[in-house]
């Protein structure tokens, strides 16, 4: 059923505690936490603890959850003291666009000149 947790997922691992991770924020509907490869000075992963394979799915399952993520990537780089200077917060969404985890997920980046358009 959609939002149910999946055995085989490593974000729904992360969500129970069964992973580790370095977690920064937690609201009852999300989770965040350090990418464990970061990218910039602040990389933190902005999920629901609902599971949903994308941001699309997500949002079409659980409108008002998306909201939560989008506000708490603000909280994040609010927290990270990012704001100011600019970030970006970015959802690969397919294999083809890199995402490798199939629970949603937003990547909140900052700290760093951000150059458009991404590779
Ligand atoms: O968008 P994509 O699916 O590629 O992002 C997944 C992210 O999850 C990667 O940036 C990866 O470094 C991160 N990751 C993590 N902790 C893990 C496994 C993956 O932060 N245990």
């Amino acid at each position: 059923m959609a939002g149910e947790p999946r055995s085989d997922c490593l974000f729904c691992k992360i969500v129970v505690g069964e992973v580790p991770a370095t977690i920064v924020r937690e609201t009852e509907t999300t989770v965040a936490f350090r990418d464990i490869n970061p990218q910039a000075p602040t990389h933190v992963l902005v999920i629901p603890k609902e599971h949903h394979a994308d941001a699309a799915a997500l949002a079409a399952a659980a409108p008002g959850i998306a909201a939560d993520v989008l506000r708490e990537a603000g909280e994040v780089a609010a927290q990270e003291k990012t704001d100011d200077a600019g970030y970006r917060i970015v959802f690969n969404t397919g294999a083809g666009a890199g995402q490798t985890v199939f629970h949603a997920h937003a990547h909140v980046l900052g700290g760093r000149g951000l150059e458009w358009p991404p590779g």
